[in-house]
């Protein structure tokens, strides 16, 4: 096989860009500094994020390999850059929330903290010109973004998703209040997770204090959040060895 080469830019997100490389089942992920919030309303530079994002991600990734979840995740490339499986995004948000935060507070009656049981799983679409909606039931089968079949796969492959992120956080003494994750579809149709899992992506409280290490900093001005993604990456690099690299 020939040696890995980054290709052109195929995609770029608010905190990633996906190029082509000239394998074609792989494409190559830059993890960037630009932080956003409230649907890139506010908007920042943090010089670290890209690098911790992407330690992070490759780490849980590889962490849930280990414990029987697949994800598109092939292995690193040079820092801040990873190798991925191509896949075509279902263009959905599937939330998972153990404790309740963020717009589920503001949106219901529900004190911030209460336990969820079993997690709530929220779908929303994936449009930042829509101001990624929160969908119905109806609303998606209306989409038709999902075959039947693929709606109840999506939501069991979540849960287990949640289910093992929840004992790797548990490991290193945080706990995972909520979190998003993408899908998309290989060649062959299979539905895999995409995307990336990070304080950017999860609400993370340090377990003995319920001090804040993720996203949530900067969207409150609380500070710190490079030094709080830092925390975290410290916390998984515990959880084993460096991250492969991709051949
Ligand atoms: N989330 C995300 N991207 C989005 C929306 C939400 O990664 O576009 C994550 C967010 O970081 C949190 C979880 O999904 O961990 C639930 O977010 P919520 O619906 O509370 O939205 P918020 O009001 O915090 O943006």
């Amino acid at each position: 096989m020939k040696e890995l080469e980054i290709g052109p830019l195929l995609h770029e997100g608010k905190a990633k860009k996906v190029f082509h490389t000239n394998h074609k089942a792989v494409v190559a992920v830059q993890f960037k500094d630009d932080a956003t919030a409230f649907n890139a309303q506010k908007k920042a530079q943090l010089a670290g994020k890209g690098l911790l994002n992407w330690e992070i991600s490759a780490r849980l990734f590889e962490a849930l390999e280990t414990r029987g979840v697949a994800s598109h995740y092939l292995g690193c490339l040079e820092p801040g850059w990873m190798a991925v499986q191509a896949l075509k995004i279902v263009p959905l948000e599937v939330v998972l929330r153990n404790l309740a935060a963020g717009s589920l507070c503001k949106q219901l009656p529900i004190t911030p903290g209460s336990s969820l049981q079993p997690a709530l799983l929220d779908l929303y679409y994936k449009d930042d010109a829509l101001g990624d909606p929160l969908l119905t039931e109806a609303r998606l089968e209306l989409l038709a973004l999902l075959e039947p079949a693929e709606r109840v796969q999506l939501e069991a492959k979540s849960r287990d998703v949640n289910r093992v992120l929840q004992q790797i956080f548990v490991e290193i003494n945080i706990t995972l209040v909520d979190f998003k994750l993408e899908f998309g579809r290989c060649d062959a149709g299979k539905l895999l997770l995409a995307d990336e899992i990070s304080p950017d992506t999860c609400r993370l409280w340090n377990q003995s204090d319920q001090r804040v290490l993720d996203k949530d900093r900067f969207r409150k001005d609380l500070g710190g959040v490079v030094e709080a993604y830092g925390e975290v990456l410290k916390r998984v690099q515990g959880l084993g060895p460096t991250p492969r690299q991709y051949r």
